[in-house]
């Protein structure tokens, strides 16, 4: 291992959502096993939660794996260092706001940070920033200090190039929309046949806050700028891997000419060696219940629909309900996790109907928050209704698992349609969802002739996913030329 004056000391900065914190510390542990010095910065409203989900000391880090948290300008900052169940907010934060905050507020912080982690004594000075797709204002403060600024674009490629296309469709006359109307009058049908390496997509399959038609929209101007900012980056690091989204990833290679494909990372975590330290650390905001593990154990192989919206997803209480009858009536066993804050304007979202859950006679058991990566590498787990996030994506890819997608915001349309048109290992649910269009699916998933064959092509692609990041493979040569130019600074 190196010294510590010779190790090269890396900054992350995940945008402060689930969704991106998981695949950052993960990026995080490969660079840490490989010898590199670690600060992960959090937000401290998502320092505090972490803290609380995994207990007060899980995150004093070892001697060269460090969490730093900086304030995110929404809340006033905590006092106490460790939370108490009841002083922590649990729910995730209004995404617009937190957009405009971590963009405003978080460069000054970011910056004294930088200055005095590198400079305790010990610790090497800081040589490299990985700033999130959306937190590119951290890009800027590593060119004026000297330091290689990278991207992690913890989305989908074919996400990342619908953003990347935002002003694009502006300047066409795409959008903003005309009216409201265009959005159930068939105007989303319309193909796009010129973003490079995404043929035979439609308006609908671009990232959602396109919808809008108002040209100062808070989402469109700021996802179309984030996307436009990580062109000036040294490099850009993607969570694929590139026989997945192969046409995509070529076409970006020419935007990025320093593109590095190094998913599906969790294959990268789990090669890690158990001694190292970092390799535990957990990465959820909402405690996990592992029970539901020992349930699944009792379960036949490939029988059970493992439902999950993932950290921001909201529903109506309706929305629950024809989920819940859906599921029930399908006579399938599921395991549903229902987040406390899933439900929009609350408190209904723990009524599951009467009958649903196995304490009151149904198949199915509920709980807040599970242990996602390891419930979809279950042999028992035979489908996954998901809101199609990319972490969901691949770690069902991971899994063989096929889907059933209904995708609420952001890009997550933009995987569905990937993972049901390219990729033949999902269905979608429509947006207006109905119980027997549910049942129907689940039925048709578990039991029927598209299902078998969706669960044969998942399989495909759980070993090419397993191909990419072993030796020889995509990813792991990709893999290696990043921790090669991060190590020699050759950017
Ligand atoms: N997750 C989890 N347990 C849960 C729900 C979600 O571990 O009960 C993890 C999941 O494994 C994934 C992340 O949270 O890594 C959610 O990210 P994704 O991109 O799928 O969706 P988002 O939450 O950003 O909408």
């Amino acid at each position: 291992m190196a010294s510590s004056s010779s190790r090269r000391h890396v900054v992350l900065l995940p945008y402060p959502a689930q969704g991106h914190i998981t695949p950052m510390l993960h990026l995080s542990k490969v660079l840490h096993s490989n010898g590199f010095y670690i600060t992960f910065v959090n937000t401290d409203y998502n320092h505090r939660r972490m803290l609380r989900s995994r207990g007060s000391d899980s995150l004093a880090g070892t001697e060269s794996f460090r969490f730093e948290s900086i304030p995110d300008g929404l809340l006033p900052s905590p006092t106490s260092e460790i939370p108490q169940d009841d002083d922590v907010d649990n729910v995730t934060q209004d995404i617009p706001e937190l957009c405009l905050s971590t963009r405003e507020n978080c460069g000054a912080p970011l910056r004294e940070l930088i200055a005095r982690v590198g400079s305790s004594p010990g610790v090497p000075p800081v040589s490299c920033v990985v700033a999130d797709g959306f937190m590119t204002f951290a890009l800027e403060i590593a060119r004026e200090l000297g330091l290689v600024d990278l991207v992690f674009s913890t989305l989908s490629t074919c996400g990342f190039m619908g953003y990347l296309h935002f002003f694009e469709l502006v300047k066409r006359g795409y959008v903003p929309l005309k009216d409201e109307s265009c959005l159930t009058n068939g105007y989303l049908e319309t193909p796009i046949d010129w973003i490079p390496g995404m043929k035979g997509i439609r308006l609908k399959d671009i990232p959602t806050f396109i919808r809008t038609t108002d040209p100062d929209d808070t989402m469109l101007n700021f996802d179309g700028g984030e996307a436009q900012n990580a062109l000036k980056a040294s490099g850009v690091i993607i969570n694929t891997f590139d026989d997945l989204e192969h046409e995509v990833v070529e076409e970006m290679r020419k935007m990025f000419p320093r593109l590095y494909t190094i998913g599906p990372l969790p294959k990268f975590v789990d090669r890690i060696a158990d001694d190292c330290p970092s390799k535990s650390i957990g990465s959820n905001l909402w405690k996990e219940d592992t029970r539901c593990l020992e349930w699944l154990d009792g379960r036949e192989d490939a029988s059970v629909v493992y439902v999950n919206f993932g950290s921001i997803t909201v529903m109506t209480a309706r929305q629950l309900e024809e989920f819940a009858w859906g599921l029930a009536n399908s006579k399938h066993p599921f395991l549903w996790v229902v987040r406390p804050d899933l439900v929009a304007a609350g408190g209904e979202s723990t009524v599951v109907p009467e009958g649903f859950v196995e304490e009151t006679g149904g198949r199915g058991v509920v709980v807040g928050w599970c242990p996602q990566e390891r419930v979809l590498c279950h042999p028992c787990v035979g489908a996954f209704l998901t809101h199609s996030g990319w972490n969901s994506t691949l770690e069902s890819i991971c899994g063989g698992v096929p889907m059933m997608c209904w995708p609420f915001f952001a890009e997550q349309p933009t995987n569905c349609r990937y993972v049901c048109e390219e990729w033949g290992i999902g269905t979608e649910i429509d947006g207006d969802v109905r119980r027997d269009d549910v049942e129907r699916m689940v039925r048709e998933m578990m039991g029927g002739e598209k299902g078998r064959e969706m669960r044969a092509r998942a399989r495909e692609w759980k070993e090419r996913a397993e191909a990419a990041a072993r030796p020889g493979g995509s990813s792991y040569e990709q893999m290696n030329a990043l921790l090669h130019d991060l190590q020699t600074g050759n950017f």
